[in-house]
C-alpha cells in the first residue's frame, strides 16, 4: 500500500519543511507541497513533527533463552512504537550469537519476526565468557552490525587488546559495557548520600571511569572503533572529551534514564524500576550528561531497552534484575525534559536519535532522502499523555516512566513504506 501523508513537519537534512511526503512501493517517492497520488491512503498529519525512523543501537530482546521478558517480535513491535525503524540486538541470548552461523541464523529469524530492522551484534568472546575471542572476520563476514558482551564488562585487559587488535583487523566497532567487577563491593546503586539513606549497599563510580582509562588506552594504541555503551558520570565524559582531541577512535552513547533521572529520584519504597546498570548517578553527572549531549562528545543515545518479569522486578532492590524498558517512552521522555525545557535543541535530539548512530555503526538509515527508504517515524508533539504500563508492546512493564504525563508521542511509524505502527485513537 502507498501512503501520503500530508502536512508534516518534517525533518529533512538537518532543517523543517512543511509539507507531504509520498511513500510508493517502499520508498520515498516525492516530497513538496499539495502533493497528490493515486491509489495512495492519505493521511492528514495536521503539523505533525515527520522524522526518519528512529535507530536504537542497544536493545535487548531476550530471544532466544528468556521469551518470558521479550521476543524478537515484541520487542520489535515494541520499537515500532517508539518511533525506531533501525534497532541492533545485544548478544546476551541464549545460545550466545558467537559465530557465524548463529549470527546468520539471528540475522534470518530477526528478518523473518521482526516488524523494524534489527541489526545483530555478535559477543566479543565465545559464550560471553572469560576466555577465547570470537572470529572477527567471520562474524563481520555473517553480517553482524558489532561486538559487544554487553551486561557484563571486559575483566582482563588482555582480552580486551586482543579483542581491539581483532575488531580494528575486522572492520569492526566494540560496544563495551564498562564495569571493573573488582571495584563494585557488591553494590547495587551508586555509593553516596542516597545509598546511605536508603540502606542499600553503593558501588564507586570509579568501577566504570577505572576500566574507561584502561580501554582508551588500549584503543587508542591498536587504532580500533570504541563504542563507549551508557556511559554515566561527568568523569567518563572527560575521559571521552580528551580521549576525542587525542584522536582516539572513541564514540559514546547515553541512555535516556542517565539524562534524566539520578540518584536522588530512587524512591524511598526502593521502587526497582529505578535499578539499572549502570546504576542513576548524582544530578552533577546527569546534568554533565546533558551538557555533553549537546556540544557532541557523547554521539548518541541508545535506550538500553532492558525488558524483565514483573515477578523478577518484585525482588527488591538488590534481588531484583538490573534494567528498565526504553524503546517506547525514549523520545517522548527526552522531548518533555530536554526539548521543552530549552536544555536540547530539537535538532540534536532528532540527530542523535537518526544520524548519528546510522553514522557511527555505517548503517544505510537515518536520513529521509527522495527515492531512499521509507522508514519515518511521525510524532505528535501537540498533546500530553500519561505513560500507561498496559498501553506497552513489549512484555516488559518496568518502567519509572509509568504515571508521568509526557509530550511528544509516536503517531505512527512506517518500516520500508509499510505501516508498522499507528497510535489508536483514544475515548
Ligand atoms: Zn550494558
Amino acid at each position: 500500500m502507498d501512503y501520503l501523508l500530508k502536512n508534516g513537519h518534517i525533518y529533512v537534512n538537518g532543517e523543517f519543511f512543511d509539507g507531504d511526503i509520498l511513500l510508493q512501493n517502499g520508498r520515498i517517492s516525492a516530497l513538496g507541497v499539495d502533493l497528490s497520488a493515486d491509489n495512495a491512503t492519505v493521511l492528514d498529519l495536521q503539523g505533525k513533527l515527520v522524522t526518519p525512523g528512529l535507530v536504537d543501537l542497544h536493545v535487548h530482546f531476550r530471544d532466544p533463552g528468556q521469551t518470558a521478558k521479550e521476543t524478537i517480535a515484541t520487542g520489535s513491535r515494541a520499537a515500532a512504537r517508539g518511533g525506531f525503524t533501525t534497532v541492533a540486538a545485544m548478544p546476551n541470548v541464549e545460545p550466545v550469537p558467537d559465530n557465524a552461523a548463529r549470527i546468520k541464523h539471528m540475522l534470518d529469524r530477526n528478518a523473518q519476526e521482526a516488524v523494524v530492522h534489527v541489526k545483530q551484534y555478535s559477543s566479543i568472546t565465545i559464550n560471553r565468557a572469560a576466555g577465547d575471542c570470537v572470529d572477527f572476520a567471520a562474524v563481520k563476514a555473517a553480517g553482524a552490525v558489532a561486538v559487544s558482551n554487553d551486561g557484563n564488562g571486559i575483566q582482563s585487559a588482555k582480552t580486551m587488546w586482543e579483542a581491539l587488535l581483532g575488531c580494528k583487523a575486522a572492520g569492526l566497532p566494540l560496544a563495551e559495557h564498562i564495569e571493573e567487577d573488582s571495584l563494585k563491593y557488591g553494590g547495587v546503586m551508586t555509593a553516596g548520600k542516597r545509598a546511605q539513606e536508603l540502606g542499600l549497599p553503593g558501588a564507586p563510580t570509579v568501577v566504570e571511569t577505572s576500566q574507561l582509562g584502561r580501554d582508551l588506552a588500549l584503543a587508542k594504541a591498536a587504532g580500533a572503533h570504541y563504542h563507549a555503551c551508557h556511559i554515566s558520570t561527568a568523569d567518563s565524559i572527560k575521559m571521552v572529551r580528551a580521549a576525542k582531541a587525542d584522536g582516539v577512535q572513541v564514540t559514546a552513547e547515553a541512555t535516556p534514564h542517565h539524562l534524566l533521572l539520578a540518584d536522588s529520584d530512587i524512591p524511598d519504597n526502593q521502587d526497582t524500576n529505578f535499578k539499572m546498570n549502570p546504576p542513576l548517578r548524582s544530578a552533577a553527572d546527569r546534568d554533565a550528561l546533558v551538557r555533553a549531549l549537546a556540544d557532541g562528545t557523547i554521539d548518541i543515545v541508545a535506550t538500553d531497552h532492558a525488558p524483565h518479569t514483573a515477578d523478577e522486578k518484585a525482588a527488591g532492590f538488590c534481588g531484583a534484575p538490573n534494567g528498565i524498558t526504553g524503546s517506547e517512552t525514549c523520545f517522548a521522555a527526552l522531548y518533555t525534559d530536554l526539548v521543552l525545557t530549552g536544555k536540547l535543541p530539537l535538532t540534536r535530539l532528532l540527530d542523535v536519535l537518526t544520524s548519528a548512530p546510522a553514522r557511527i555503526f555505517e548503517l544505510d538509515c537515518g536520513h529521509i532522502l527522495p527515492g531512499g527508504a521509507a522508514d519515518i517515524a511521525v510524532f505528535d508533539l501537540a498533546h500530553a499523555e500519561t505513560v500507561c504500563a498496559a498501553d506497552f508492546a513489549s512484555k516488559g512493564k518496568n518502567s519509572p516512566w509509568v504515571g508521568r504525563e509526557l509530550r511528544g508521542n509516536c503517531y505512527c511509524t512506517f518500516v520500508d513504506g509499510k505501516l508498522v505502527y499507528k497510535q489508536e485513537e483514544k475515548a
